[in-house]
């Protein structure tokens, strides 16, 4: 028998279920999880502000070690290392078809029969659906990594959404190498892709956050500069030239952050968009700007396999000469799970760890 942690919609206890442990059917994977951080969009599910189908057990950023193969499961991972049982895996968020028409644009993350882990109604045949339990059954579609060695499971379980994330933004911005970045919020995915850009060769690394502590974080995560929004306007101007930023990567997920970096962004400059998972009220485009500055303006939801690979080679490579392990704050058992969301909703810029 195994622990499943059922969701059954805010303002309700969450249930410790036992379920007897899963078969490996098809072309499934069991997992053991190993470690589940949660995730800001699990709190925001938790507290209501954003739903998804019920009951379901929460927890995406997870990281496990391989405890069975279903009959038709793939023996290797996505770089075609053999896969055995015990490995230590990450992978994907989101379980993709490979087939339909988001598939073949190269958009998996929206397929259109997606699995996301974490994020499904779990039944009766199959309770094991998201990471907060003591297994999680993976789906055909998933792809999985190795996890290595020097990257330890607190940090290997955000791999998966957080840091695969940045990445991908980072692909999708065409790197950052040799040009200035503008990171708008410094919580996990901000401190993230402000080490990221900076191990990218970014020739600036500038960070924005209303928060003080999050702005001294910063520096630890190869942050050049850290500003205030107060402070934002006249600090970008001072640090190019009154040129503006060549790449804006917005993780703040409020307005006012989107509209300053439409305003920030110098001629010929990339938006990326990836903070605001949430309704937001509408921010004024000025298409004249848009056109005169041929400006970019770009969104980001989840991410594709490279992006995972990308960001497991950046925490077990360059990744450790930053603090990752400090992003986590602190840890708890299974059985604590109510204390661990908590924990999670009071100490925002932090990832909390669940072990079964
Ligand atoms: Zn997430
Ligand atoms: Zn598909």
């Amino acid at each position: 028998m195994g622990r499943a942690v059922i969701f059954h919609g805010p303002n309700c206890p969450l249930e410790i279920a036992r379920f007897p442990r899963p078969t490996a059917v098809g072309a499934e994977i069991l997992v053991r999880v190993a470690c589940c951080t949660l995730c800001k969009s699990d709190l925001h599910t938790h507290a209501g502000r954003r739903t998804q189908p019920l009951p379901t057990v929460l927890g995406h950023e997870i990281v496990g070690r391989i405890e069975a193969f279903g009959p038709r499961a793939q023996r290797r991972d996505f770089r075609g290392v053999a896969l055995a049982i015990g490995a230590r895996i990450s992978w994907t968020l989101t379980a993709s078809c490979g087939t339909c028409f988001f598939c073949k644009e190269a958009l998996p993350q929206k397929c259109e029969t997606l699995f996301k882990y974490g994020h499904e109604r779990m039944g009766p045949e199959q309770p094991f659906v998201g990471g907060l339990a003591d297994w999680v059954v993976l789906r055909e579609g998933t792809a999985c990594f190795h996890v290595p060695d020097a990257v330890p499971d607190e940090v290997a379980a955000c791999a998966n959404c957080a840091t695969a994330t940045v990445a991908g933004m980072l692909r999708a911005a065409g790197g950052v190498a040799d040009r200035n970045v503008l990171i708008l919020g410094a919580g996990v995915l901000g401190l993230t892709a402000s080490a990221m850009a900076c191990a990218a060769g970014a020739s600036a690394v500038l960070v924005c956050d209303p928060d003080p502590v999050c702005r001294e974080r910063a520096r630890a995560f190869g942050a050049t500069a850290a500003y205030s929004p107060d402070e934002l306007a006249a600090g970008i101007a001072a640090a190019t030239g009154g040129r503006g930023v060549g790449v804006v990567l917005e993780l703040a997920g409020v307005a006012s952050a989107v509209e300053a970096g439409l305003t920030l962004a110098r001629i010929g400059g990339t938006i990326l968009l990836a903070g605001t998972v949430l309704p937001t009220p509408a921010v004024p485009l000025d298409p004249e700007q848009l056109v005169r500055r041929m400006l970019t303006i770009r969104g980001m939801h989840n991410y594709a396999p490279q992006d995972l690979a990308a960001a497991l080679d950046f925490l077990a490579g360059p990744g450790r000469a930053f603090p990752f392990e400090t992003l986590v704050g602190q840890t708890f058992s299974l059985d604590k799970i109510e204390q661990a969301f908590e924990h999670a909703h009071g100490t925002p810029g932090f990832r909390v760890a669940v072990r079964p």
